[in-house]
């Protein structure tokens, strides 16, 4: 069912207060990848436990399978029925097109990212698609995300480790960013500083001393990808110099199927398969509530939420 545009914008608004509250907090909004409505029920569960705003996000592939109506219709049923402060981000949104159908589908969070389909864009085509959405988002007042590169890796479990030395080519500078940042008029910035897609045999390192400079560098919010695999530590520090958002997709996905293998296998007579599911919400709630722990945002849900 559509939204009614009040009620888009009064989302928004809401959004954008939260990720106002996160920076001056000191915390970060966890933005959790959605594959399905387990793993939706795991978000939420753990947003409840945790008293803690959420962020669940899509990419081009869920939205083709489920559909942005669906995702806003479910993400507000839950809201509703369990009290919890989430907010849909589109992510990796790979058109300008895609983008909009997304601002018009009431989510509060658009991420814009034309290099994701086309590895060769030039900045000038990501500058101007992004400025695009950016106007285009004022009709509710989406928050617009996007940064001027490709980022590296993939949503999945690798087996091989990242050449650090080639990722560190891809890092963010404070001047690149201030420069996006200024000729497009984004309210976050995806900064690279050694935050990665996917799950890699090796730990993440993030280079903080670059994070500091471009935060010093800009005045908008600034978030993460590739949260994956990324020890705790590097987080704690993060929010401390201003990460508001961070994407966390690969963790939840092992652990989804992980725990989806080994119940299939104990379980090979059951052919309902809804009665495997709980231990692998747990498993994928578990993740999220050890996320938010680290991004410092257990207990800060808005209060008239809680
Ligand atoms: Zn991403």
């Amino acid at each position: 069912m559509s939204k009614s545009i009040e009620s888009m914008r009064q989302d928004c608004k809401d959004a954008r207060s939260a990720l106002a509250r996160a920076r001056e907090g000191q915390y970060a909004l966890g933005a959790f990848n959605l594959d399905n409505q387990e793993t939706l029920i795991a978000v939420t569960k753990a947003a409840v436990k945790k008293n803690a705003p959420v962020l669940v996000e899509i990419s081009h592939g869920e939205v083709e399978l489920l559909g942005l109506e669906n995702v806003r219709d479910m993400v507000d049923n839950y809201k509703a029925e369990f009290g919890v402060e989430m907010y849909i981000n589109l992510d990796h949104s790979p058109s300008v097109e895609a983008a909009k159908a997304g601002i018009d589908a009431g989510f509060e969070f658009i991420h814009i990212d034309i290099s994701q389909a086309n590895h060769d864009a030039t900045e000038e085509d990501i500058i101007n698609c992004t400025k695009e959405v950016v106007a285009y988002a004022k009709k509710t007042g989406a928050l617009v995300e996007s940064e001027p590169h490709y980022f590296g890796g993939g949503s999945n479990r690798f087996t091989k480790a990242f050449d650090y030395a080639e990722i560190k080519k891809t890092f963010s500078t404070p001047e690149g960013a201030r420069a996006f940042v200024e000729a497009t008029g984004i309210d976050t910035y995806a900064a690279a500083i050694g935050n990665l897609h996917g799950s890699y045999p090796v730990p993440k390192r993030l280079d903080l001393r670059l994070l500091q400079e471009v935060r010093n560098a800009i005045d908008c919010n600034i978030s993460l990808h590739g949260g994956s695999g990324t020890p705790g530590h590097y987080f704690e520090d993060a929010v401390k110099i201003g990460v508001g958002k961070i994407n966390i997709n690969s963790d939840m996905r092992v652990a989804y199927r992980t725990t989806l293998e080994q119940q299939l296998k104990e379980n090979k007579t059951e052919f309902a398969v809804i009665k495997l599911m709980d231990k692998v919400i747990d498993a994928v709630q578990e993740v999220v509530e050890s996320k938010i722990d680290s991004f410092g945002a257990t207990g800060m849900a808005k209060p008239s939420i809680r």
